[in-house]
C-alpha cells in the first residue's frame, strides 16, 4: 500500500477501497485523474491513466525519491515499480519482468521509456565508461525503433506498429552492461496503405522531409512519395517535426555504431520504396509493361544492380516445370501484387535487419560468470494492444490473440505468484475464480482445430483457395464454439457482414474479423525472383539482408512458415520467457479518444477497467492479504506507536516484536505472521495504524 496520500486525491490503493465494486473503482481513477494522479496501484501493479500533458514528475528529483524506496512508502509511480524490479533482480539475483499493457493510445510506450530512464539514471554510480555506453546505446536504440516502427494512427499520434520486448542485462554490481530485443509482426501493409487520416511509418516523412536539398543522397528522392491512395494528399502531422526527427535517428544509429554504408543502404532502401509506390504497369496486348521506365534505372541505382534485372524481376517469374526453368511472365495484376509485396518485404526486411544490428552491437560480450557473477536480467514489454477497428483483418486478428496470450500469463501470474507467496510464507490461501480466457487462447492457437490451423491449413492447399472458402472451412469447425460465430446476431447486426466476416468473443469484446486477405497475408509470399535480385545486389548491406536469395529456382523446395505460424510460435516463446521472470504490471488506460487531458469518458475507461481484470484484481489482492511487510520494515515505521517497541524491543525476534505490538493496538484477528512478513488482510487495519503513527511523529 502506497504513502498514505491526503484523501483528497483518492486511495492511492484500489484494494483500500470500502466496497470492490465498479463503481468505486471508477470514482477513485476518475477522482485521481483529474487530480493530476496519475498512477494508482493494486498491490503491486500500477494502472495508469494517460495525462495527455506534460507532467512535472519524472525529473531528476523524483527519482531521487524513489531510488532504494520500498513500494508504499512513495505515492504511486512507474519509478516505483521498476524500483522493486530492479531490487529483486539486484538483492535476489532474480531475473525480472516489466510487462506494459493497455490500448493503443493508452501510454505503453512512454511508460517504457520513462521505466528505461529511470533504471539508466539509478545504475552505475561509479560512472564507469563502459557502462555509460552500454546505458547510451540502449537508450538511443528507442529512437531509431520509433523512426522505423511507428506512424501516426488514427488513435495515437505514435503508434508503436509492432511489439517490443528489450531484456537489458546486468552485473553483478547491478550496472547495465547490455540487452537484446525482440520485436514481433510488425504491420508491414501500412508501406502500401493507410487508412484515412494515418500515415506510414515515420522514417519515409523524415527522410523525404530532412534529407538537405543539397545532399547526394537527397537526388534519391526526388518525385517520390509514400504509397498512398491518389486521392490523398501527403501527411504532414503538427505533432511531429519530421526533420528534426531525422537528424536526432540519424546521430542515434551513428551512436549506436551503425557505419556510414549502413546508413546511405537504409536511405537507399527507403528510396526505393518511395520509388516502388510510383511504379505503373500497363500492357500491349498480351505483354505487361512498365509504364514510367525511368524509374527502373533508378531503382537499378538504389539496389546497387543492373537495370534489367530489376525489370526482369518485376516482369517475370521463374518456374521451375519438371526438369525444365522457364521464365513466365506476370500479368498485370501479378506484377501490380508482386511491386506491393517486395515493398512490404524489404521495409520488413529492413526493420528486421536495423533490430539485429542494434542486437549486435548491444549484446553482451566478454562476460565471464565465473569471473564476474551470475547475469541477471531486467525485461520491459511494450506491445501492442487490444485492438479493434471499423475493419479488423490478419493484423487485429494477430494482435489481440498476442493480447490473450498475455492476460491468460496475467491470469496465472497474479494467482500463482499470491499463492507461492503464501505458500513460502507459510499462510492457507483461499481460491477466487475468473473468467480465465484459456478458451479463447486454444480457439486460436490450437492444433488441427484452431482457427490458426484451419487457416494454415487451406494455405497449404495447391489449387485456388479463397477467403471465402477458409471462412466456409471455419464456419464448419467452429460453428458451435461459445466464443466463434458467423451469424448475425439480430437483423440489425450492422458490425457483422454475413459471407466475409467471422467475430470473436474477445476478453476484452466482441471483434468482427473480415477474411478479406487473410490467405494472402498468412502466405505472406515474395516471388523468389525477387529475393534473388537483392541477394544479387552489389551493396554488401543489402546483400546480407537476402541470404535466401542464394538459393536458385530449382533448390528451392521447403515451403517457408505461414505468417500465422510464425507469429504463433513467438508468442508462445514470449509467454515462455516473461513466466520464467518474475513478472511487474503495468496496466495502461486510455481515457478519451480526443487525446485531451481533460476528458475522463467514463464508459471508455469503465470498459477497460472491466477487460483488464482490474476489479478481480483487487478482489485477488484482497481476498488475501491487502497488505504485506518484512517484519524489520514493519517495525522501523510503526515502532513508536507501542511501548514494547519504541524505541527498542527486548524480544528475541522483529516477528515477535511485531506480534507484541499488533495485540498491543488489539489487531491480532487481522493479521498472519509468515516466515518473514506480516500479512495484514483488511486495509482499514493500516490506516488506523497509519493515523496513530501520524499522532506520534
Ligand atoms: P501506446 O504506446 O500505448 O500506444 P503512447 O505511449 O505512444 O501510447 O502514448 C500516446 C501519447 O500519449 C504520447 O505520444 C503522449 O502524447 C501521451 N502520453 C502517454 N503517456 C504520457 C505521460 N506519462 N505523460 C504525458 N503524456 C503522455
Ligand atoms: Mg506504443
Amino acid at each position: 500500500m502506497a504513502e498514505h496520500e491526503s484523501l483528497e486525491f483518492g486511495k492511492a490503493d484500489f484494494v483500500l477501497l470500502d466496497n470492490v465494486s465498479l463503481e468505486e473503482f471508477m470514482a477513485n481513477l476518475k477522482l485521481r485523474f483529474e487530480k493530476g494522479r496519475i498512477y494508482t496501484y493494486i498491490g503491486e501493479v500500477v494502472v495508469s491513466v494517460n495525462p495527455y500533458r506534460a507532467m512535472n514528475i519524472y525529473g531528476r528529483d523524483t527519482i531521487e525519491q524513489y531510488k532504494g524506496r520500498e513500494l508504499y512508502e512513495r505515492p504511486p509511480h512507474l519509478f516505483a515499480i521498476a524500483d522493486a524490479a530492479y531490487k529483486a533482480m539486484k538483492r535476489r539475483n532474480k531475473d525480472t519482468c516489466i510487462v506494459i499493457s493497455g490500448e493503443s493510445g493508452a501510454g505503453k510506450t512512454e511508460a517504457s521509456k520513462y521505466i528505461m530512464q529511470y533504471i539508466a539514471a539509478i545504475t552505475n554510480p561509479s560512472q564507469r565508461a563502459e557502462v555509460e555506453r552500454v546505458k547510451n546505446m540502449l537508450l538511443k536504440s528507442n529512437c531509431v525503433l520509433e523512426a522505423f516502427g511507428n506512424a501516426k494512427t488514427n488513435r495515437n499520434d505514435n503508434s508503436s506498429r509492432f511489439g517490443k520486448y528489450m531484456d537489458i542485462n546486468f552485473d553483478f554490481k547491478g550496472d547495465p552492461i547490455g540487452g537484446h530485443i525482440n520485436n514481433y509482426l510488425l504491420e508491414k501493409s501500412r508501406v502500401i496503405f493507410q487508412q484515412e487520416g494515418e500515415r506510414s511509418f515515420h522514417s519515409f516523412y523524415q527522410v523525404s522531409e530532412g534529407l538537405t536539398a543539397g545532399a547526394d543522397i537527397k537526388k534519391l528522392f526526388l518525385f517520390c512519395q509514400p504509397f498512398q491512395t491518389p486521392d490523398k494528399s501527403y501527411q504532414t502531422c503538427s505533432s511531429i517535426n519530421d526533420s528534426a526527427d531525422l537528424k536526432a535517428v540519424t546521430d542515434a544509429m551513428k551512436v549506436i555504431g551503425f557505419t556510414t554504408e549502413e546508413i546511405q543502404t537504409v536511405y537507399k532502401i527507403l528510396a526505393t520504396i518511395l520509388h516502388l509506390g510510383n511504379l505503373k504497369f500497363g500492357s500491349d496486348g498480351d505483354v505487361t509493361l512498365i509504364e514510367n521506365s525511368k524509374l527502373v534505372s533508378i531503382l537499378g541505382d538504389l539496389l546497387s544492380t543492373k537495370d534489367e534485372n530489376v525489370e526482369k524481376a518485376l516482369l517475370y517469374r521463374t518456374v521451375a516445370t519438371g526438369r525444365d526453368v522457364i521464365d513466365k511472365q506476370h500479368t498485370h495484376q501479378e506484377a501490380s501484387y508482386g511491386r506491393d509485396a517486395l515493398a512490404k518485404a524489404i521495409y520488413e526486411r529492413l526493420f528486421c535487419w536495423i533490430v539485429g544490428r542494434i542486437n549486435d552491437i548491444i549484446e553482451v560480450k566478454n562476460y565471464d560468470v565465473r569471473v564476474h557473477g551470475k547475469n541477471t536480467v531486467i525485461g520491459v514489454l511494450d506491445i501492442y494492444g487490444f485492438e479493434i477497428f471499423q475493419n479488423n483483418s490478419f493484423e487485429q486478428f494477430c494482435i489481440n490473440y498476442c493480447n490473450e496470450k498475455l492476460q491468460q500469463l496475467f491470469i496465472q501470474l497474479v494467482l500463482k505468484q499470491e499463492q507461492e507467496e503464501y505458500q513460502r510464507e507459510g499462510i492457507p490461501w483461499k481460491h477466487i475464480d475468473y473468467f480465465n480466457n484459456q478458451i479463447i487462447v486454444d480457439l486460436v492457437e490450437q492444433q488441427h482445430k484452431g482457427i490458426f490451423a484451419v487457416l494454415d491449413e487451406a494455405c497449404m492447399n495447391v489449387g485456388k483457395v479463397t477467403d471465402e472458402m477458409f471462412l466456409q472451412a471455419l464456419n464448419g469447425k467452429l460453428a458451435k464454439h461459445a466464443h466463434y460465430t458467423s451469424r448475425k446476431l439480430s437483423p440489425t447486426d450492422k458490425n457483422l457482414e454475413f459471407d466475409r466476416d467471422f467475430r470473436i468473443r474477445h476478453y476484452a469484446g466482441d471483434v468482427a474479423y473480415s477474411v478479406v486477405g487473410f490467405i494472402d497475408k498468412n502466405k505472406d509470399t515474395l516471388f523468389q525472383d525477387f529475393k534473388r535480385l537483392l541477394y544479387n545486389s552489389s551493396n554488401p548491406v543489402l546483400k546480407a539482408m537476402w541470404p535466401e536469395g542464394k538459393l536458385s529456382i530449382t533448390e528451392v523446395t521447403k515451403r517457408p512458415l505461414t505468417a500465422a505460424t510464425l507469429f504463433k510460435n513467438s508468442m508462445i516463446s514470449l509467454v515462455e520467457n516473461l513466466a520464467s521472470k518474475e513478472p511487474y504490471y503495468v496496466r495502461c488506460i486510455k481515457p478519451n479518444e480526443v487525446k485531451s487531458p481533460l476528458l475522463f469518458e467514463h464508459e471508455r475507461c469503465k470498459h477497460q477497467v472491466e477487460y483488464l481484470g482490474l476489479l478481480e484484481n483487487v478482489r485477488v489482492r484482497r481476498a488475501g492479504f491487502a497488505n504485506r511487510q518484512i517484519y524489520p520494515r514493519f517495525l522501523q515505521r510503526y515502532k513508536m506507536i507501542s511501548e514494547f517497541t519504541w524505541p527498542n524491543h527486548d524480544l528475541p525476534s522483529d516477528k515477535e516484536a511485531v506480534k507484541r505490538l499488533l495485540q498491543g493496538c488489539g489487531f491480532e484477528h487481522d493479521v498472519a505472521y509468515g516466515k518473514t512478513k506480516v500479512f495484514i488482510r483488511t486495509p482499514r487495519t493500516i490506516f488506523s495504524l497509519e493515523e496513530q503513527r501520524a499522532e506520534m511523529v
